[in-house]
């Protein structure tokens, strides 16, 4: 069955007030490639413009959040190139360590600081899985707000990769904690996530769209300045916390586990696909489950 049945891999809905964007490729769990990110972008674009919207929700279709970067779907287009809208240069046909970082400052860091700074509210709806690359979404919204059965994972240091691109992990939870979620890579479930302060609201599935519309829906009775002061506020005084230095910092490091793993593997991902990182995780899911 080929992708091009999905209707389209984001779609736009607005209610009101209220942007609904949603991820929409869920057979593959919504895992994002570049095709769904610069749809993603064109989504939030489309949001920001129009006067009427006051909230964005990003959503995902389907059973999961997100299952993170597309490492291995039919639809990875990690070799191919979009319209970029950063001034990076085009990766594609660069050699060694240089085509993963001009990519992932375009594609991973450099989208998520754009989405992070959107003028205007934003709340991820997060159900089912929330892994890896899917941290990254749920993080650059302002609210999160999840169902029971939710879990956030970050399980990349099995690749020998310290945490995922957009490294917020030390702004989302105690660095104690953090370290924990990175050294083990274990699902922290929503109840946990909540505790840590990492999630603003945990409901039940059957409420999930509904609270998270309730929320959006009183934000939006706010001034649009208002929102969008409040939001710049918080936003730089956790840069100011060393939030964007420390992403800045990480990135580097990140990219030399990248190279290093392609000299030493020759693969930039120690040899996990989309499929080896699945399997690995649901053995380690169940281990937790039994202890
Ligand atoms: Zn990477």
């Amino acid at each position: 069955m080929s992708e091009v049945q999905d209707s389209v891999i984001v779609e736009y809905e607005k209610r009101d007030n209220i942007a609904i964007i949603t991820m929409n490729r869920p057979r593959y769990n919504n895992v994002q490639n570049s095709k769904m990110t610069y749809a993603m972008d064109a989504a939030f674009a489309k949001a920001v413009d129009d006067d009427e919207v006051k909230v964005i929700i990003l959503a995902g279709a389907g059973k999961h959040f997100s299952a993170g970067h597309d490492i291995g779907t039919p639809g990875r287009d990690v070799d191919q190139t979009f319209e970029r809208k950063h001034l990076w240069y085009d990766h594609t046909n660069k050699p060694g360590g240089e085509f993963l970082y001009a990519r992932e400052q375009e594609v991973y860091l450099g989208m998520c600081r754009r989405w992070r700074d959107i003028p205007k509210p934003t709340i991820a709806m997060v159900q089912g899985a929330c892994v890896a690359g899917g941290l990254m979404l749920a993080w650059v919204c302002d609210l999160i707000v999840a169902s029971d059965d939710a879990f956030f994972q970050d399980p990349v240091v099995k690749m020998g990769i310290p945490g995922v691109e957009y490294f917020a992990h030390c702004y989302e939870m105690p660095p104690r904690i953090a370290k924990e979620f990175l050294f083990l890579g274990e699902r922290m479930p929503a109840e946990r996530a909540y505790q840590v302060g990492m999630i603003n609201r945990m409901v039940p599935r059957e409420q999930l769209f509904d609270t998270t519309m309730d929320v959006a829906q009183r934000i939006a009775q706010m001034p649009r300045l208002g929102l969008q002061l409040t939001k710049q506020v918080i936003n730089t005084a956790e840069d100011n916390m060393g939030k964007r230095n420390t992403m800045d910092m990480v990135f580097g490091y990140h990219h030399f586990a990248h190279v290093h793993n392609e000299l030493v593997s020759g693969d930039k991902l120690a040899g996990f696909d989309g499929k080896a990182m699945a399997a690995a995780n649901k053995t380690q899911a169940a281990k937790q489950e039994e202890s």
